[in-house]
């Protein structure tokens, strides 16, 4: 059974997102759903890790999570954090987004918000469009042959940054063949 798949429950939800708290009893009642569906255990830790990542604005890595948990005073291995995030992805309450980077990093889902990436080839560096254009269009986005649970875009190429490096690299180069003989 998909989560979050049926557009009355998303609108509920998005509904009752604007408090914190109704956010995680939200989401734990969903991992609960699922975990007895899947008939995982419904442990302490996985629910206190749930909660620490609906505190997470935007993106994060494991060892960022850690910090998190660390900050809580609440001890969890990373073995436990690794197995936690992959049911969380299961159940469609995290994403791992597919960015070139040597750590996995995931973000939150729940609130069937679109989001789209900005990701540079060279630096690698990710941040967020704020475009409400492009947010309208993948809000109305709405394909009859194809069930979406969620809408992300990712948009590669050069941060401003790395082109103003090019740029720099560009003309000593041309500079410097210019003064040979
Ligand atoms: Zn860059």
């Amino acid at each position: 059974m998909p989560f979050f798949g049926h557009s009355a429950e998303k609108h509920y939800l998005c509904a009752r997102m604007s408090e914190q708290t109704s956010l995680h009893e939200l989401v734990a009642a969903q991992f609960r759903e699922f975990l007895i569906a899947h008939q995982c255990r419904q442990t302490r830790e996985r629910f206190a890790i749930l909660e620490a990542i609906y505190d997470i604005e935007g993106t994060f890595t494991i060892e960022d999570l850690q910090h998190t948990m660390q900050d809580r005073r609440f001890r969890v291995s990373t073995g436990t954090l690794y197995q936690t995030t992959q049911l969380l992805v299961q159940a469609n309450l995290l994403i791992r987004h597919p960015f070139s980077s040597s750590a996995a990093i995931f973000e939150r889902i729940a609130d069937d918000c679109p989001r789209s990436y900005q990701i540079c080839n060279n630096c690698h560096r990710i941040t967020r469009i704020r475009s409400k254009e492009l947010a309208t269009s993948l809000d109305t986005y709405h394909p009859r042959t194809f069930h979406v649970t969620h809408r992300i875009v990712y948009v590669y190429g050069t941060c401003a940054s790395c082109h103003r490096q090019m740029r720099k690299q560009l003309k000593f180069h041309s500079q410097y063949t210019e003064n040979q003989p």
